[in-house]
Order: structure tokens, then sequence, then C-alpha cells
């Protein structure tokens, strides 16, 4: 055996022996009794969000979404965190946010976000909770009063073992996720403000998979083209006096996005819906028109909508630009407008949320549940926790597991329910230690 050959075998050894050593790392004492709790707690932790689930909360239903605010708030009382109910302005349409907080200074502030709104209005069919097995059905079971129940049986845990005291918690639930109230400055304003007042913040979305959570999501946004060319009679389509018309403009303008912007990793762009032809109607709030138009006839109007989603602001601002690049060079007795409008800022893949997930991870590694891994930021949607990426780490996807979410067929995985909750309160438990 050389010598190299023994070094190898003696740093493999130690490899070896780190990462046992890790996972076989014992819970505390604290962290055993958080444990039991909630298992003690498991029942009325079902009973409860049973309770939620049957109060409608469509985004739209007020009255509903700050119902249900105010029966966590009794809940959150009950552990002595201060509450508020936030109400909107008139202009913002929404009916507010519950926030409670647990005031204090020791280890590191957290934010933890929810959301009381479902995409169920007052008129859908689906209203009601109900269980088959392990399977509970039910309107927002698992998007997401499902990630606000394991919130708030965690932080009991915590609070019946006395292991809240002087540590700094914010909860945060939203009474618009589902349909974002704007202006934003004013609907995600409370929101962003706590976040500035902590150092990280967790996401209660439904959960991508046990074994996954989200430390980067793509941001949204929306784009307008609007072309215009000169009315004429066909037959002199491409001559000097007449040119080449808005549909042919429109073409050359949206086959250059295919063929030169699109490429880079994450970003993705989507021509919903195109109007084209002598005259058209669009409605821009029901993304629905009418066009009218004829063969002999140069189009002298065409209009696009679409969205784009990136990773990062220069990624989306590296993309507009080559848009605009693409609108300006016109084709002849043509010319077209690109308009952008702004909704979710992307979360970014930063290291404070990678180590955020390397803490998750141990944690999971010492309840026996298994590693924890990034989810792929490209499948995953916008959510509140994209609003606060830029001030504090985040981590999300925390929320309960289920399938069918936005559908009448929505379901939430009640096995793996206090598995969840126990892994959120041993993160939490830990980070307000750190
Ligand atoms: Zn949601």
């Amino acid at each position: 055996m050389n010598l190299s050959v023994i070094i190898t075998a003696v740093y493999s050894f130690i490899f070896f022996l780190t990462p046992v050593q890790m996972s076989s790392q014992e819970l505390s004492k604290s962290e055993k009794k958080i444990i039991k709790t909630i298992e003690k707690n498991h029942q009325f932790a079902i009973q409860f969000l049973e309770k939620v689930v049957n109060i409608n909360s469509g985004t739209m239903n007020h009255e509903g979404v700050k119902e249900v605010g105010m029966v966590f708030k009794k809940q959150f009382e009950a552990i002595d965190f201060d509450t508020r109910w936030i109400d909107m302005p008139k202009e913002v349409n929404r009916a507010g946010h519950f926030f409670a907080e647990n005031k204090g200074a020791k280890g590191k502030k957290i934010v933890l976000i929810g959301h009381l709104d479902t995409v169920f209005e007052k008129d859908s069919p689906f209203q009601e909770f109900s269980i088959d097995g392990d399977i509970a059905y039910g309107p927002g079971v698992n998007d997401m009063k499902g990630g606000n129940v394991v919130v708030l049986y965690a932080l009991k845990a915590l609070h019946e073992n006395n292991l809240l005291n002087d540590s700094q918690i914010i909860v945060a639930f939203t009474g618009d996720e589902e349909s974002t109230g704007k202006p934003l400055e004013l609907s995600r304003k409370d929101l962003i403000d706590a976040a500035k007042r902590s150092d990280i913040a967790l996401g209660f979305e439904t959960s991508t998979g046990f074994n996954y959570a989200t430390v980067a999501r793509r941001g949204s946004s929306g784009w307008e083209l609007e072309v215009s060319g000169k009315r004429a009679h066909s037959s002199g389509i491409f001559n000097k006096q007449i040119g080449a018309g808005a549909i042919f403009e429109g073409s050359r303008i949206l086959n250059a996005f295919y063929n030169q912007v699109k490429g880079e990793e994450f970003l993705t762009f989507n021509p919903g819906v195109i109007l084209g032809g002598t005259d058209i109607e669009f409605d821009k709030e029901q993304n629905e028109g009418e066009a009218f138009g004829k063969n002999n006839v140069v189009a002298q109007t065409l209009i696009v909508k679409g969205g784009l989603r990136f990773i990062s602001e220069e990624q989306k601002e590296r993309a507009r630009s080559k848009m605009r690049e693409i609108v300006k060079k016109n084709l002849p007795h043509t010319t077209a407008k690109i308009t952008f409008n702004d909704s979710y800022p992307a979360m970014q893949p930063t290291d404070g949320n990678h180590k955020l997930l390397a803490l998750l991870n141990g944690v999971s590694a010492d309840l026996n549940q298994g590693e924890v891994l990034a989810y792929d930021p490209g499948k995953r949607g916008a959510a509140d926790t994209s609003f606060v990426a830029d001030y504090v780490d985040c981590l999300d996807g925390l929320g309960t597991m289920g399938t069918g979410a936005h559908t009448p067929k929505e379901t939430m995985d009640l096995s793996t329910f206090e598995a969840l909750t126990k892994r959120t309160a041993l993160l939490i438990y830990r980070l307000i230690n750190l």
C-alpha cells in the first residue's frame, strides 16, 4: 500500500464516519417533548383543519376570508401571540390579512407565511371537508389551509413546552394569495414590512413531495404587443406604398422571439392570445375578443398578450431588452409597440436559502424522515414568499402534501401531516436557538 492509498483510505474513513454521526444525532430533551406534544395534538389538528376548510374563503368572499382569519386569531391568542386583522383600503378590493406575533430577541427572527383564501368561491360546488382513509378532501385543504394548520400546531407544541420565550416569530396569513389585490405596493406592504424585521421566511405552500423543499422559484410577468399596418387592397402587399401589413409584422416579431430570446435556463415566455385583421376588439380583463379581416385586405392591426417567467431580475431585464430590440426592426409600413407589467418577483437560489435547506435536512435526518432536496425552480409556480425573497433567506413548500390543487378534486395526505408538523416545529425551534 503506498502513501496516497493510505491517505485516501483514512479520508474515506473520516468521510464515511461524519454523515453517520450526523444522522444518528440524538434529539434533545426539549425536542423530544415537542414531538410528543405534536403526537398528542394530532387529532385536534385534523378537527381544526375540518373546521377551517368548511368555512368558504374564496378570495372574493371577503367575509369568509376574514372569518377564517378570526378562527386562527382565537388559536394564536391562546398561545399568547399578539394578533391583528389588517383591513385593505377599499381600492384593493380584498378582505385583508391576519398577522400574529411573538415578540422577543433570541436567535433568528422568523416570518411564517400562509394564506387564508382559496380559489373556490361561494358558488363553487366544492365546499365540504371529508375523509376517506388517509386522504382528506376539501376546498383549500392542501392549498393551503393544511399548511396554516401545520404552522399553528408546530407553534402550539413549542408554546406548550415553554419554548417560545423571547423569540421573535411573525405569522403572516394573507387573504388574497390566489388573486393578489392591486396595487401590490398596498396589498403586499405588511408582508414585506414583516420580512424587513426578520432574518428568515418560511413558506407553507403545498409541498412538492415529502423529500423536497423550494429554495428558488421563478417570477412571472406579462407583456402585450400591439402592431399596426397599412390597410389596403391585398394586390398591393409588398409594394413600396403598402408594405407588409400587421399580421406579417406580428409573425416576424413572434418568430424572432422564439429564435433569438429563447434558450436561457429557466427563462420562458408564452404568447397566450393573438388577434389580427382589419378590425379587432379585445377585452383585456376577460382575455377575449373578436377579429374581422378578409383575404383581399392587408391587415391593419394585431394584438398579442403573453407571459414571461424568469429566475432573476437580471434575466427578466435581459429578455425584455432583447424583445424591445426585435420589436423596433419593423417591416415596411408597419409599427409595433411592446409593453411589460410586473406581477411576481423571482426567488433566487441564494446561499442563505441553501443553508436553510441544509438545516431542514438535518432536522429530517434526526427524525429519520430522509433527505430533503431542492425542488426544480422551473416547475414551481409563483407565491407570496417571492415578495420577501429580496429581504430574507427563504424556504417554501413546507406545507402539506396532496393532489389536485385548484380543482374540485383537491386532496391532502393525512399520513404525512403529523410528520411534516414535527419537521416544521423542530426547524423553528432550532432557528430560534441559533
Ligand atoms: Zn397557495
